[in-house]
């Protein structure tokens, strides 16, 4: 063979055998242990995205099958019959591609083949490609051999829309749906490869590349395929990035900073320099919510979980950032980050789009939320149960929590104050003016008598107008009722205007 001769690293590197499969370990296990027990499916369907290994597992499948001196579950990839699949020169595998033969003429083949018994292997077997593309005829016309195969017969289906594929057919194969390669298994395989090839790229480099690809081990290489012959053999992120229009990692988490930082002209700042660059802004917001979607997993189940897709920098900051931010917010910024998503499919202002859903995402980052003043209110209720009979009195805090919550859209500053009488005493916004709130709890009295006279404020009870009318006012708005509602047999005392 000649030496000098250009191989694409997708061909270059693509899996010879089970164990090299990245990332599909589901169907590798199940289709191994298929093999060993020799219960193999008459028909199987792989669905998945592009690139990430419908094709290259069907060929290992097929040489594990009719490999003639296999080595355990895997193929040889040495005898004849693996070397012909590899080629794609096998007599007894046909492969099909159907985005461009869909008719029924182009199955017929297949129809008649099928009778034949194979020429030197165990099975025949025909592998279609993106078979969603196969017209209803051409199906009908395949339904029966399905139905019925010879027992040398095996088929292998496979789609990018597995949904487009008929019923029938469905139910007539087993289904694996493959999974997009995580993005850190990507990343150590082109480490591997740089490796191999002798390339200089580190890790945010080959990081950028695998963003790029998507979980598309394919795309992957072709990328890095093209950044060798266009650089020489020393890539920087910057190439990589420019390849994709992505921004930095670092530039994506320090907009990430600046966003639980609540620092909206850093924000702008940003926006303003991923444009003017050219960056492809909806990919900067579907790798937003990505982070902020890792930053919840970090919060939730630690930094070290498989479902954490990261590197180990970009580990470093999640953790930083997760002990920054309190986890009910993250929820509420990916929400609004998910909304984004939604509005940047029909909008042509992408750019104001994103910033605006930023500055709000950043107000949500420095604004407590309901649930954490649910907790600043239990807190407080402990805090008066364990200053009673026996321990000795603690000065009361006088004021345990301000904060602004938004409430049906409006903006509503809520204080709570510690009165020892009292479970909390709050003053609310409602239709425009301000109002306080005091609330008692049983378990507040209870412990009242311990507390040091002098150390509580009167509590302030003003004469108000109509306090019933108030009261159902503030019952009807339903999150500050469930506010109300979370300390146990607590009921408003008084409104008043402030
Ligand atoms: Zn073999």
């Amino acid at each position: 063979m000649d030496e000098k001769k250009h191989i694409p690293l997708p061909l270059k590197y693509r899996p010879m055998r089970f164990s090299d499969v990245i990332g599909q370990e589901h169907v590798v296990r199940t289709l191994c242990n298929a093999i060993e027990a020799d219960r193999v499916a008459n028909a199987y369907l792989f669905v998945g995205s592009r690139g990430i290994g419908k094709t290259t597992l069907s060929r290992i499948f097929a040489k594990a099958l009719n490999c003639l001196s296999p080595e355990g579950r895997e193929p040889c990839c040495k005898c004849s019959n693996c070397l012909e699949i590899a080629r794609g020169g096998s007599m007894d595998v046909t492969e099909i591609d159907a985005a461009s033969h869909n008719k029924v003429d182009d199955v017929k083949p297949i129809i008649e083949d099928v009778q034949f018994k194979p020429s030197s292997s165990k099975y025949k077997i025909f592998v279609i490609d993106e078979c969603h593309m196969l017209s209803s005829a051409a199906w009908n016309a395949l339904l029966k051999t399905l139905e019925e195969p010879p027992p040398y017969a095996r088929f292998v289906f496979a789609t990018t829309e597995g949904e487009k594929v008929l019923p029938t057919i469905v139910s007539r194969c087993q289904r694996f749906d493959l999974r997009r390669i995580q993005t850190h298994d990507i990343v150590s395989r082109l480490e591997h490869i740089c490796k191999e090839e002798g390339i200089d790229a580190d890790d945010d480099t080959l990081l950028a590349i695998a963003r790029g690809a998507e979980g598309g081990m394919r795309d992957a290489l072709s990328s890095l395929d093209q950044l060798i012959a266009f650089t020489g053999g020393k890539i920087t992120e910057n190439d990589a990035l420019g390849v994709f229009g992505l921004v930095s990692r670092a530039a994506l988490e320090g907009l990430a900073d600046a966003i639980i930082a609540g620092d909206v002209k850093s924000i702008l700042e940003r926006v303003e320099s991923f444009d003017s660059a050219g960056k492809n802004m909806r990919r900067v917001a579907a790798e937003l919510m990505a982070h902020f979607r890792n930053l919840i997993v970090v919060q939730a189940a630690g930094s070290r979980v498989p479902s954490l897709e990261a590197t180990d920098a970009q580990i470093a900051t999640l953790e930083r950032q997760a002990a920054a931010i309190d986890p009910s917010r993250v929820f509420r910024i990916c929400d609004q980050l998910a909304e984004l998503e939604e509005k940047l499919r029909y909008t042509l202002s992408v750019r104001a789009q994103i910033e605006l859903t930023l500055i709000r995402a950043s107000r949500i980052a420095s604004t407590a939320t309901v649930e954490e003043l649910m907790r600043a209110v239990r807190e407080l209720k402990s805090q008066t149960q364990g200053g009673g009979v026996s321990v000795p009195a603690r000065p009361a805090p006088v004021q345990a929590a301000a904060t602004a919550v938004h409430i049906d859209g409006a903006r509503r500053s809520i204080s709570l104050t510690a009165p020892a009488a009292h479970a909390a005493a709050t003053a609310v916004h409602i239709d425009g003016a301000r109002r306080s709130i005091s609330l008692t709890a049983p378990a507040a009295h209870a412990a009242a008598p311990a507390v040091p006279p002098q150390t509580v404020p009167e509590p302030v009870v003003p004469e108000s107008s109509d306090p019933g009318a108030m009261r159902s006012k503030l019952m009807d708005d339903p999150k500050l009722n469930s506010l109300l509602l979370s300390v146990p047999g607590a009921k408003i005392r008084d409104i008043r205007e402030a």
